[in-house]
């Protein structure tokens, strides 16, 4: 059977149809398609262009007020850094040389109460121990 397809007919099925905005001609996929390519890309971009606008001021002044945040935090740690850089020398300053030392039998004592087999091997204890071994009467 050799029927031969209408003349008019793309040979793609495609249908004959006239631009709803641009009223040229164009082959359409099908008759629901009402706008030829680039009348459609246009009606396209135009409809998504508010919704993005948008999308970009929001994420605009996400990005300022994370860059404020950024530049509060980072003043942040140069404050604490220039704290941390004096706090040694003040600490140094202030701790006067003991004129009383912790009497021996008081000394072994304070060791039992706060050595780290008492408190679960707790950090502090173990720092708190060191210490007083590092400073034996
Ligand atoms: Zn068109």
């Amino acid at each position: 059977m050799s029927a031969a397809k209408p003349s008019g007919t793309a040979p793609d099925e495609r249908v004959p149809m006239v631009c709803g905005d641009c009223h040229r001609r164009f082959l359409a996929l099908g008759e629901w398609q009402i706008r030829c390519r680039s009348c459609y890309h246009a009606w396209k971009a135009s409809r998504e262009a508010p919704a993005s606008a948008a999308e970009v001021e929001r994420l605009r002044a996400e990005n300022t007020a994370l860059r404020e945040e950024l530049a509060q935090a980072q003043n942040e740690v140069a404050r604490w850094r220039r704290i941390a850089q004096t706090a040694p020398r003040k600490r140094a300053a202030r701790t006067p040389p003991r004129k009383t030392p912790i009497p021996a039998d008081q000394w072994r004592r304070i060791v039992q109460c706060c050595h780290p087999d008492r408190h679960g091997g707790s950090a502090s204890a173990v720092e708190a121990t060191r210490w007083l071994l590092e400073n034996r009467p």
